[in-house]
């Protein structure tokens, strides 16, 4: 063992050698790379080797075992779930993230002090969105934990707007959680947080064809409450249609009624780097906090998302995931440690991929990204549009596409439809069921992506409607 760590020490450069033509060679041919696996992983059982075999074998053993069932995820025809590539600063930020092997908490710090470069990541991200610097914002694995840490902000808010500190003495009642389309992650940290995943209280979206939470639906159901204060969780982006809450109107509420305002804006945040889609968030700089993956259309690597709460509610953050005993309720910043602040003690630095691709591409980078993605949104939902055997299931809000297979008829056959287009590895796309019809979902979240990529996807989808018939 000691021999084997000791000669690939010696041995650096020539390991990383091999792994960047590894890499090299995997990115460059990612496009071509299937985008699912057909197989399912068979390989012999290994047990754990007495001496090891060095560096070098093991890449060689991955190699054999793993390196095959690697899926082009990261490639320009994987529009599955809502997946981002990684641009290739992202990658030299990711990979330097390994190399450093901070350990990020603090800004002043014990030893370390690697949050500062979070904290200016958060920064140019506030700037990248047009949202004030009223907002304290750090780095967990993704929107599912950033919803989950600017809720349990919220159940501590909550719990002292009745005079209870929930951190301290638990949860002793129901929580009223209003929602219209809460992303499945909502519902998972309700649960996590002892709000119950049952106690939502499902707002009308505003129309059958619309996912956006009904104002007026809303304001019914808040009267109803009393003046009992709740949290209302709000879309910046749904996953089917990519509708968005009207901010504008919400905010309005909040001036008369008093509750904490949370928007999941996982991918949809990102409208605000483009001038033309921008309009569609606006007001939420008035929520009390907003979840935003990074790893989505920021495209850096797993695992990278971002939340922000208000700094008002610093205590109240404190409060919930304080650490330690230390005397931090009187000026919680003062000896900042984000290990009061979020899920997590030991973290990697997580901005650093962040950090570089938004300082190598710039605010006309981001804009480009989303543009482009959007308008291949858009002409593939007009290639669908004037197909015979396919039809929109909703209007091309932004950058994902919802559609199913033109005759109704035919519903029982969109998941074998499904199933051959991915069995190609060409193209991934994810099943859905939305406004009573079995869908299929295609959302552009990759800045490889062109339209040869979107025609070479539709040619696809042709291929399988004729071996269908
Ligand atoms: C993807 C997504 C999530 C969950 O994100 P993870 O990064 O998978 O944890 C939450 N909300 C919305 C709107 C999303 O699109």
């Amino acid at each position: 063992m000691k021999e084997h760590l000791k000669n690939d020490s010696v041995n650096i450069s020539h390991l990383l050698d091999i792994i960047k033509k590894q890499s090299t060679e995997y990115l460059n041919s990612l496009a071509d790379r299937p985008t699912s696996i057909t197989s399912t992983f068979i390989s012999e059982a290994i047990d754990i080797p007495e001496y090891g075999y060095g560096t070098e074998e093991v890449i060689k053993l991955f190699n054999k075992r793993f390196e095959p069932i690697m899926v082009g995820s990261a490639g320009p025809r994987y529009l599955g779930f809502v997946t981002g590539g990684a641009t290739p600063a992202s990658v030299a930020g990711d990979w330097l993230t390994s190399i450093y092997d901070q350990n990020t908490q603090s800004t002043k710090g014990q030893g370390d002090i690697s949050a500062n470069v979070e904290m200016e990541t958060i920064k140019l991200i506030l700037e990248l969105l047009e949202l004030p610097d009223s907002f304290l914002g750090g780095f967990v694995t993704g929107a599912t934990m950033s919803n989950f840490t600017c809720l349990a902000v919220a159940r501590q808010w909550l719990g002292k707007e009745k005079g209870r500190d929930f951190a301290k003495e638990g949860i002793s009642e129901t929580i009223k959680v209003l929602t219209a389309t809460p992303h499945s992650s909502s519902i998972k940290s309700l649960s996590l947080l002892g709000m119950g995943s049952n106690n939502i209280i499902k707002i009308r979206t505003d129309g059958d064809d619309r996912e956006a939470i009904s104002i007026k639906d809303l304001e019914e159901q808040i009267i109803k409450l009393n003046g009992e204060p709740f949290i209302l969780i709000s879309s910046g982006g749904t996953v089917n249609t990519v509708d968005f809450d009207d901010f504008i109107q919400i905010k309005k509420l909040k001036e008369t009624y008093n509750f904490w305002w949370h928007i999941d804006a996982a991918f949809g945040g990102f409208a605000a780097c483009s001038d033309h889609y921008k309009h569609l968030v606006e007001g939420w700089e008035y929520a009390d906090s907003i979840t935003i993956d990074c790893h989505k259309w920021l495209n850096v690597p797993y695992e990278s998302a971002i939340f922000l709460v208000k700094q008002q509610y610093n205590i109240l953050q404190v409060e919930t995931f304080q650490n330690s005993n230390a005397p931090y309720l009187v000026d919680p910043l003062a000896d900042f440690s984000y290990l009061n602040f979020l899920p997590e003690n030991s973290r990697r630095l997580k901005a650093l991929p962040a950090w570089f691709s938004i300082m190598a591409y710039g605010k006309q980078g981001y804009r480009d990204i989303v543009e482009n993605n959007v308008s291949l949104a858009r002409n593939f939902g007009i290639l669908i549009e004037n197909s015979n055997d396919f039809k929109l299931l909703a209007p091309v809000r932004l950058n994902t596409v919802c559609f199913t297979l033109k005759d109704d008829d035919k519903q029982s056959e969109v998941g074998r439809f499904l199933e051959m287009l991915n069995h190609t590895g060409k193209v991934f796309m994810t099943p859905t069921f939305y406004n009573q019809h079995k869908g299929i979902r295609a959302a552009f979240v990759n800045w490889k992506t062109t339209e040869t990529d979107v025609q070479l996807i539709f040619d696809t989808m042709n291929n399988i409607i004729t071996q269908l018939k």
